[in-house]
C-alpha cells in the first residue's frame, strides 16, 4: 500500500461512519472496481464475491456496460420527475408493468421506495391504514424472532435478530409490535423436532393472534427464508399454514422478499416455492441488482382497492426515472439470460458439494438453504449444537482468512445465541467453476476449526 492509500484510509476512518463497524475504523483496503463476480482493491488484489455483498448484487458486476448505457440514456432524456400530484413517466410505468409480469399473479399494484427498510416501513403504514379505512381497530404487527426487516423505526422494531443490539441507544421503539417464534428448525425455539413438532411455530402464530385479539392484529410480516440471520428456510408446511391462519383471522400477510426476491432462491420470488400468495411483498436489492438504490411494495387488489381515493405522503426519490429504467433492464436480463434458472441449477450443485464435503466436518452443524441462499452452521460441538465462545472471534476469523485468500464471505455472528453461520450466496450469474473456486478457498478454513 502506498502513502496516498494510507492517507485516504486515515481520512476515511477519521470522517466517515461505516455501518456494522466500530466508528473510527475501516477494513484497511479501498475497493475501486468490480467485474464479473469479482471486486478489486487499489493494490490490484482481487476478491471473489461469495456473498453478493449484502446479498444484493444478483447479477454481480457482469452487466456494468449494458446497465450504464440505460442509466446514461435516461439521465439525458428525463433525469428526474416526481411522482407527486399524479405526475408519471414512461420509465416508472414500464417498470411497474415488468414487475407485474414477474411477481406472483394478483400482486400487481406497486408503490416505489428507495430500498428495503423503506419498503418495510411503508408496508406497515399501508397495513395500519388499510384497517383504519375499513373502520376497524387493527394495528398490531407480528414478526418473527431471528428476522431482519431493516433499520428504520418500524423495521427495526419488527426485527427479531441480534437481541435488541440493533436498536440499543435509540429506544423507545414503536408500540404495537409483537414477536412470534422463528421457524429455524436446527435451533427450534420451542425445543421441538421436525416433523414430529407438527410445525408448532406456525401454530403459535394462531395462538398469538388469539391472545392479542384478532380485532387488534393488522399484519404478519415474515421473510420467506431467514436472511441476515444466516439463510434458514422454513419447513415446507410453514408458509401454507401461516397463509391459512392469516386468512382465517383477517390478518394481512406481508412477505419480506427484499433479500429472497428476484431469483435468489431459484424462483422469481421465494413464496413461489410453496404456491402461497401474500397480500403484500416488500422488494429492494435485486430489483435493480443494486446497480442503483430502489425498492417497491407490491400489493394485491384487496389491499389496493381499499386505498382508492386515499391520500399518501411520499419520498422525493420514489419512482426515480433512472432507478426505474435500470430496474426494467435488470428484469429484462433476468428473463433473457435465464438468471433464475441458473440460480436453481447452480444452487443445487453447490448444495450437493456442501452436504457431501462440508457437512461431515467436525465443526459444521448443518447446511441448509434454497437456491443460492445457503447457510453453513458453525458449531464447536456437533452433538449438543454448542456454538463457539463469542470471545474466540471464530466467525470473524473465518471472514478474515477468506479475505486474505481473495474471497469475500458473509458471516452471521450471533455468538450469544450460538447461531453462527457462513453464508454462501454468490451472484446468481455464478458458474460451476466459480462455485468450486469459492468452496476450494472456504473448505480448508472451515476444516481447520477444532471442536472442543
Ligand atoms: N428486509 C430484509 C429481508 C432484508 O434482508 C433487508 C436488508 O438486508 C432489509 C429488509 C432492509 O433493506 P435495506 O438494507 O435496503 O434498507
Amino acid at each position: 500500500m502506498n502513502i496516498k492509500e494510507e492517507e485516504l484510509l486515515k481520512w476515511d476512518a477519521d470522517h466517515l461512519m461505516h455501518w456494522v463497524t466500530p466508528v473510527g475504523q475501516n477494513a484497511g483496503f479501498i475497493i475501486e472496481k468490480a467485474k464479473g463476480i469479482k471486486f478489486y482493491d487499489t493494490t490490484g488484489k482481487e476478491y471473489i464475491d461469495g456473498a453478493s455483498q449484502l446479498v444484493c448484487v444478483t447479477l454481480g458486476y457482469k452487466y456494468n456496460d449494458e446497465i450504464a448505457a440505460v442509466a446514461a440514456e435516461q439521465l439525458k432524456k428525463l433525469p428526474y420527475m416526481t411522482n407527486f400530484w399524479g405526475f408519471t413517466h414512461p420509465a416508472m410505468i414500464e417498470c411497474g408493468q415488468r414487475l407485474a409480469r414477474l411477481t406472483p399473479e394478483g400482486l400487481d399494484h406497486f408503490c416505489f421506495t428507495n430500498g428495503g427498510s423503506e419498503s418495510t416501513e411503508i408496508s406497515f403504514q399501508l397495513a395500519r391504514k388499510y384497517w383504519k379505512i375499513k373502520g376497524t381497530n387493527k394495528y398490531k404487527i407480528i414478526s418473527l424472532y431471528n428476522s431482519y426487516h431493516g433499520v428504520m423505526y418500524g423495521a427495526v422494531t419488527a426485527t427479531g435478530l441480534f437481541m435488541g443490539a440493533m436498536s440499543s441507544g435509540f429506544t423507545p421503539l414503536v408500540p404495537g409490535f409483537i414477536k412470534a417464534p422463528s421457524y429455524y428448525c436446527y435451533r427450534c425455539m420451542l425445543g421441538l423436532n421436525y416433523p414430529e413438532c407438527g410445525i408448532e411455530c406456525a401454530k403459535q402464530l394462531e395462538k398469538i393472534i388469539q391472545l392479542e385479539g384478532p380485532d387488534n392484529v393488522a399484519a404478519f410480516i415474515v421473510e420467506p427464508v431467514h436472511g441476515t440471520a444466516g439463510h434458514m428456510p422454513p419447513p415446507p408446511e410453514y408458509w401454507p399454514m401461516v397463509r391459512d391462519i392469516c386468512t382465517k383471522y383477517d390478518v394481512l400477510l406481508i412477505a419480506d422478499e427484499v433479500m429472497s426476491g428476484f431469483g435468489r432462491t431459484g424462483k422469481a420470488f421465494a413464496v413461489e416455492h410453496w404456491g402461497v400468495k401474500p397480500d403484500m411483498m416488500t422488494l429492494a436489492k435485486g430489483i435493480t441488482s443494486s446497480y442503483i438504490p430502489f425498492g417497491a411494495v407490491a400489493m394485491n387488489d384487496k389491499v389496493y382497492d381499499v386505498f382508492k381515493g386515499s391520500f399518501f405522503a411520499g419520498a422525493t426519490f420514489s419512482g426515480h426515472p433512472v432507478a426505474a429504467a435500470v430496474s426494467s433492464k435488470v428484469m429484462e436480463i433476468y428473463l433473457r439470460d435465464k438468471i433464475f434458472e441458473n440460480a436453481a441449477n447452480i444452487g443445487k450443485y453447490a448444495m450437493e458439494r456442501l452436504k457431501s464435503q462440508f457437512l461431515p466436518l467436525p465443526c459444521v452443524g448443518e447446511v441448509s438453504g434454497l437456491g443460492l441462499m445457503i447457510g453453513i452452521e458453525i458449531v464447536e460441538d456437533k452433538a449438543n449444537k454448542k456454538g463457539f465462545d463469542p470471545a474466540s472471534g471464530v466467525m470473524h476469523t473465518i471472514q478474515d482468512k477468506a479475505l486474505e485468500n481473495g474471497l469475500f464471505v458473509r458471516v452471521s455472528d450471533q455468538s450469544w445465541t450460538s447461531s453462527n453461520r457462513v453464508s454462501f450466496c454468490p451472484p446468481l450469474v455464478v458458474t460451476k467453476e466459480e462455485v468450486d473456486k469459492i468452496l476450494d478457498i472456504l473448505y480448508p478454513i472451515v476444516a481447520a476449526l477444532k471442536p472442543s
